[in-house]
Formats: structure tokens, C-alpha cells, sequence
């Protein structure tokens, strides 16, 4: 029996899944902005709680989880390099590493940029991928922390992972970074047909994550370092993909 994946809003622009394993009951909630919409969607389903998965240590992905776990207790599990400043993890985990949830397997991606620390949690068997402030919806994380050249390590690998991989990240960002994306990208047909689907899905309140990493891959400029139309666009047509992500990068964060 497939996974259930379950997309709920929270706070003003955050995102957390619930992913729900009916064979054996296992309930995953990643990241924890506010405990009301997790507890009121469990509830809802009839689903117990079991695991609660960390990406990064910033309050709008970690905050709720005391109000959480009062209510629901679980196994809270985290990035060991992050156990410092994360709350209490009863399973702290690093790069390459897999665990089991319900019958699957998930695999433990370092994918520092936003913060150092960071991590994805990949599960192959299903094809998805949580990335919160890693790769978003045609945009990645602002880089608190880590290096651009790191940003695009983390982004590579990701890039990497199968195209039809559903991408869940964490947050509603979608319409600024299409808007930026057209800037550096305009002859990019995929990119305006899919500006044109956000805008319809954002006009009805619709949410416009998960996407698909095949997507992400024709219409992310953060992905797309190595396109000859961005790299002209840019006229840094001898850099390095590295180089040419720092650029767009530093585009972004003052657009
Ligand atoms: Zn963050
Ligand atoms: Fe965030």
C-alpha cells in the first residue's frame, strides 16, 4: 500500500507533511512551525503519531514541537551535527545515513546552504523528498549560514535524485521566486507556463507545493546553473556552476 501524504499549512507561510504509512500505522509529521494544524489533521484522519522528523533549526520549523508532543507523543529525529541548538532529538542521524519508517527506508541527506545542518529526508521507495529550506518551489533558501559553493553541493544532489520525485518543501515562497526566475530565465517556456499555473493555483488560495523535481529541473534557476540561456543571460558564460548559482543567489536576495 502507497504512503499517504498529507500537505498542511502553517503559520503564515510554512509548510509541514504528514506522511502516514497504513500498513503499519507509522505517522511522520516533518517539521513543526505550530502544533494546532498537525494535532487538528491527525485527529481529523484517526492517525497516531510516531515520528517527528527535524530539518533545520530555525523557530518556524521547530517551535511548535513542545505543544506537539504533549499532546502526541513520538520519536523526534535530527541532524546529530545540529543536536546542539535543536530540541531534544531521540534519534540524531547524519549524511548517507538511513532509517526505517513503517516498510520504507529513509535516507539521510546533508544539504547545508540555509543553515549548517540541514538535512533532507529522501525516501526512494515512494520518490519524495523533504527539503524545507533547501530546494523550494522554484527557489532555494537564503544562506544564513553556509556557502553558496555549498548551497550548490546541497543542490546538486537533490538535482540528482529520479526527476519524477515529488519535492515537499517548506515553504509558500512560489510566487516571488517565479517572478525572480522570469528575470533571469524569460526565454524559458516551461518557466512562463508554469508562472502561469502558480498564479492560477495562488488566486484560488491553493497551495502550490509538493512540485516535481523534474520540474524544479526545467524551471528552478537555482538548479539551472549549467543552462546556456541563464549563463548568456548573465554573461558569465566561462564560470563555474558554482559561480554562476552565487550570482543568482546574490540576485535574489535583493530582488
Ligand atoms: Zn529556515
Ligand atoms: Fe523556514
Amino acid at each position: 500500500m502507497p504512503l499517504e501524504l498529507v500537505t498542511l499549512p502553517a503559520l503564515a507561510d510554512n509548510y509541514t507533511y504528514l506522511v502516514h504509512d497504513p500498513q503499519s500505522g507509522s505517522t511522520a509529521v516533518i517539521d513543526v512551525p505550530e502544533a494546532a494544524p498537525i494535532s487538528a489533521a491527525l485527529t481529523a484522519r484517526g492517525w497516531t503519531l510516531t515520528d517527528v522528523w527535524l530539518t533545520h533549526h530555525h523557530y518556524d520549523h521547530v517551535d511548535g514541537l513542545p505543544d506537539l508532543l504533549a499532546r502526541h507523543p513520538a520519536q523526534v529525529t535530527g541532524a546529530a551535527a545540529d543536536a546542539h541548538r535543536l530540541p531534544a532529538l531521540d534519534r540524531q542521524v547524519t549524511d548517507g545515513e538511513t532509517f526505517s519508517f513503517g516498510g520504507e527506508v529513509v535516507q539521510v541527506l546533508d544539504v547545508s546552504g540555509h543553515t549548517v545542518g540541514h538535512v533532507a529526508f529522501y525516501l526512494p521507495d515512494s520518490a519524495i523528498v523533504f527539503t524545507a529550506d533547501s530546494l523550494m518551489a522554484m527557489g532555494c533558501g537564503r544562506l544564513f549560514e553556509g556557502t553558496a559553493e555549498q548551497m550548490w553541493q546541497s543542490l546538486s544532489k537533490l538535482a540528482a535524485l529520479p526527476a519524477e520525485t515529488t519535492v515537499c518543501s517548506g515553504h509558500e515562497y512560489t510566487t516571488g521566486n517565479m517572478k525572480f526566475a522570469l528575470t533571469v530565465d524569460p526565454g524559458n517556456l516551461l518557466l512562463t507556463s508554469r508562472a502561469d499555473e502558480v498564479s492560477k493555483l495562488r488566486a484560488k488560495g491553493a497551495p502550490t507545493v509538493p512540485s516535481i523535481l523534474s520540474d524544479e529541473l526545467a524551471t528552478n534557476p537555482f538548479l539551472r546553473a549549467a543552462d546556456p540561456g541563464i549563463r548568456a543571460h548573465l554573461g558569465m558564460e566561462t564560470a563555474s556552476d558554482a559561480e554562476v548559482f552565487a550570482e543568482i543567489r546574490a540576485r535574489k536576495d535583493n530582488f
